[in-house]
């Protein structure tokens, strides 16, 4: 009796396997921790008043080779609602509200650049508009890099490398990474808004990042 039940408890063995093989190869490589489905595993680079138009193919190029998912360019009008006059700068959150809203959970990210400077409420400090580089939201409302404060008198190839960095940045938070606490160098470290930071960041993820998001070198 005993004999006669391996056979098919091999056979169940073997399905369960070959279905699970199956799931496996389809999954893609990275998905957001919030399991959302999206219509496509294109990341959007979205020209929100980019000026330093030049730069965008080669951020492009980073960004297709790093996550190794295809990427577009489309441009857009920065969303009026997102304005903060008094300090004639653009809320960051409002933007990655717009984001979501302009994706419609079509593109599997969409990456913002922009000139102009940004802000954002920092809990932490207790500043209600305080400026900063860029945000990206942990649930994938989409990411938004500014080169206001990234220029600072210095090369173009400079500000390109800073560009690259804070957007694979923003999008490695729209993976769902937090900031980096490992002690390999990693671009998911707290940059604070400081440009020497950005500069020590090396252009790729600690091991341990990597894993998080499945990410192959
Ligand atoms: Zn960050
Ligand atoms: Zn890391």
């Amino acid at each position: 009796m005993k004999a006669k039940l391996i056979i098919p408890i091999i056979i169940v063995c073997i399905v369960i396997s070959i279905i699970y093989w199956n799931n496996s190869s389809k999954k893609i490589p990275f998905i957001s921790k919030k399991e959302i489905s999206y219509k496509s595993d294109t990341i959007l680079i979205l020209n929100l008043e980019f000026k330093e138009t030049k730069l965008l193919k080669p951020i492009m190029e980073k960004v297709t080779s790093f996550y190794h998912l295809p990427v577009v360019l489309k441009s857009a009008k920065l969303p009026q609602y997102a304005y903060y006059k008094p300090r004639n700068r653009y809320r960051a959150d409002s933007i990655l509200n717009f984001l979501e809203r302009y994706n419609k959970k079509h593109y599997r990210f969409i990456a913002a650049l922009t000139s102009k400077d940004i802000s954002h409420t920092n809990t932490q400090k207790k500043v209600k508009d305080y400026g900063i580089i860029g945000l990206g939201s942990l649930s994938n409302k989409g990411c938004i890099t500014s080169s206001f404060k990234l220029k600072k008198k210095d090369t173009e190839a400079k500000l390109l490398e800073r560009l690259q960095k804070v957007t694979l940045h923003e999008i490695g938070h729209n993976h769902g990474l937090p900031h980096c606490n490992s002690a390999h160098p990693c671009f998911m470290k707290d940059a604070k808004g400081k440009l020497t930071t950005i500069d020590n960041w090396p252009m790729d993820l600690c091991e341990d990042c990597r894993e998080d998001i499945g990410l192959n070198p």
